[in-house]
C-alpha cells in the first residue's frame, strides 16, 4: 500500500465509536477516499463485547447507551432499530460497608440507620461549600470540601482511589460535572421525605440491546464501512508534515498519506511523531491515562440485588464495580467486575485487560491537550473522541462530536 503523494482524503486511526461515527458520515456524504486503521481484528473499541458462560458480556466494562440526546440514539438507531433495544431506568447502589444504600449517597442518607444518617449530616454540614469556602483546585480538597469527611472517607475517596490507583492529588476538578451535584438543602429534604432529591449526571434512563452485548451497534458500523475499514493493524507512528501514517499489519508493515488524519487513539500510544516540537512532544508524554481489567464471575457477590451495577469502595475487595447483568440482559447469569489493572488478583474466570480505559484528568491535562489539539490542526491532523481529545467522553458524546467534526471539516 505504499504510495506517493496522497493515498487518501482522509485516513482515520482507531475503530471505535469515534471513528466508526466519522467514517459513516463520510460514507453518507458520498466521500469514497478513505481509510481506517484499527489494530483489534473488530471493531468497537472500549464498547465491544464478547460472550462468556452464554450471554454477552462488555470486554471495556459496564456500557448503556444514555437517552439525554435523542437524535444521537436516533443516528445509532439506523444501524441497529430501536425495536432491538430495551429502555430501563437507572438503578445503581453504592455498598457502605455491607449496606447497599441508592446512588447518589448524598441523596440517600436516610437509607442508613438513624446514627449514622446524623454523622453523616452532620459532616456535610461542616463541608467547605456549606461554609462559603472557596473550591479547591485538587479533586481530594474538592471531595472533602463538598461532601463533607465522612462521605469523604466512607465512600469517594476509598472509591476513587480504587478506580484510578493514581496519586488522586495529581487530578484537577475541571471535570467534575459528571459526579452528582446535590445542594445541602436536597439531603436535608430527603431525610426528612424518605426518598432521593437529586439528578444523575448520567444514565438516568438507558438503551441495553435485548439480544446482544453493546458492542453489536459498532459492529454493525464496522461491516457498512467494508473495505475501508483494516483491521489487526496496529498504528505506530505519524509525520505531521507530510501526513504520513505508519502502521505494522499482521504480515507487514506499510505507510498511507492522507490529505487529513482523524487521530482517536492514545497521543501516547506512537512510537514516533515527526514533525512535532521537542516541547510539544515532552508535555505530550505527560498525559495520562489508567488501565482496566474485566472478569466474569459465577460467584455474584450481590445476587438478590435489583440494581444494574454496584459501586464498591471497601479497599479489600480488588473490584470497584460490579455489573449485575441479568439486570439489563433477562435471563443470563453471572456478573462482571471492572477492576484497575494495578489492583487485579484474577479467580480463572473469563478476563479482559483494557490497556487503555480512562483518560487521567491531571491539573496540567488542559493546557497540554489546548496547544497539542491547535498544532494537530494546523497540520490537518484532528484529535477527535476520548483519547484523541483526552477526555472522559461516553460513547453518545463522542458520536456527536464525530458528527459535527465531520460536518466542520468536509
Ligand atoms: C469502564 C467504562 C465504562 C463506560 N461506560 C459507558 C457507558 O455506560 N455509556 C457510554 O456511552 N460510554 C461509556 N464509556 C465510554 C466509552 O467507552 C467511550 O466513550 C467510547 O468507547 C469512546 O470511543 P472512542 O472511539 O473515542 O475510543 P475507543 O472506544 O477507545 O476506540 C479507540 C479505538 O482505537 C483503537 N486503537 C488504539 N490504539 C491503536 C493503534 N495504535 N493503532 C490502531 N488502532 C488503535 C482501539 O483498538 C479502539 O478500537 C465507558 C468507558 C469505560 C472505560
Amino acid at each position: 500500500m505504499n504510495g506517493s503523494a496522497e493515498d487518501y482524503k482522509y485516513v482515520i486511526l482507531g475503530a471505535g465509536p469515534a471513528g466508526l461515527t466519522f467514517a459513516n458520515r463520510l460514507l453518507d456524504a458520498g466521500v469514497d477516499s478513505f481509510l481506517v486503521l484499527e489494530k483489534e481484528e473488530t471493531a468497537g473499541g472500549l464498547c465491544r463485547s464478547e460472550e462468556a458462560a452464554g450471554a454477552p458480556l462488555d470486554i471495556g466494562g459496564g456500557h448503556f447507551l444514555d437517552v439525554r440526546s435523542p437524535w444521537i440514539d436516533d443516528y445509532l438507531f439506523r444501524f441497529m432499530p430501536r425495536s432491538e433495544w430495551d429502555l430501563y431506568t437507572r438503578c445503581s447502589k453504592i455498598d457502605v460497608r455491607g449496606q447497599l444504600i441508592d446512588h447518589p449517597f448524598e441523596a440517600n442518607i436516610w437509607q442508613f440507620p438513624e446514627a449514622d444518617r446524623e454523622a453523616y449530616l452532620h459532616s456535610i454540614a461542616k463541608a467547605g461549600c456549606c461554609l462559603g469556602l472557596p473550591a479547591p483546585e485538587k479533586f481530594t480538597d474538592w471531595i472533602v470540601w463538598k461532601l463533607g469527611r465522612r462521605i469523604a472517607e466512607d465512600y469517594m475517596l476509598p472509591y476513587n482511589r480504587k478506580m484510578f490507583s493514581h496519586d488522586l492529588d495529581q487530578l484537577g476538578t475541571y471535570w467534575l460535572s459528571k459526579l452528582p451535584d446535590v445542594s445541602y438543602g436536597d439531603t436535608l429534604r430527603s431525610c426528612r421525605e424518605h426518598r432521593a432529591y437529586a439528578k444523575q449526571p448520567g444514565h438516568a434512563q438507558f438503551y441495553y440491546p435485548k439480544k446482544y452485548g453493546y458492542g453489536e451497534v459498532w459492529l454493525r458500523m464496522g461491516e457498512r464501512l467494508g473495505t475501508h475499514l483494516k483491521t489487526g493493524c496496529t498504528v505506530t507512528g505519524l509525520d505531521f508534515d507530510t501526513r504520513t501514517v505508519t502502521a505494522r499489519g499482521n504480515a507487514d508493515t506499510f505507510s498511507v498519506t492522507a490529505g487529513i488524519v482523524v487521530n482517536t487513539i492514545p497521543w501516547t500510544c506512537f512510537d514516533r511523531l515527526d514533525g512535532m516540537p521537542e516541547e510539544l512532544r515532552r508535555s505530550t508524554a505527560r498525559l495520562r491515562t489508567s488501565a482496566l481489567q474485566i472478569e466474569y464471575r459465577e460467584d455474584d457477590p450481590y445476587p438478590d440485588s435489583d440494581a444494574q451495577w454496584i459501586y464498591c469502595p471497601d479497599p479489600a475487595l480488588s473490584y470497584h464495580r460490579v455489573l449485575e447483568r441479568r439486570n439489563f440482559l433477562p435471563g443470563s447469569r453471572g456478573c462482571w467486575t471492572e477492576t484497575n489493572a494495578e489492583r487485579t488478583e484474577g479467580n480463572g474466570n473469563f478476563r479482559y485487560m483494557n490497556r487503555y480505559a480512562y483518560p487521567l484528568n491531571t491539573i496540567d491535562k488542559p493546557a497540554i491537550m489546548e496547544q497539542l489539539l491547535a498544532f494537530a490542526r494546523r497540520h490537518g491532523v484532528y484529535g477527535l473522541g476520548r483519547w484523541g481529545e483526552h477526555r472522559h467522553f461516553n460513547s453518545d458524546v463522542t458520536v456527536e462530536r464525530a458528527i459535527k467534526l465531520q460536518q466542520e471539516i468536509e
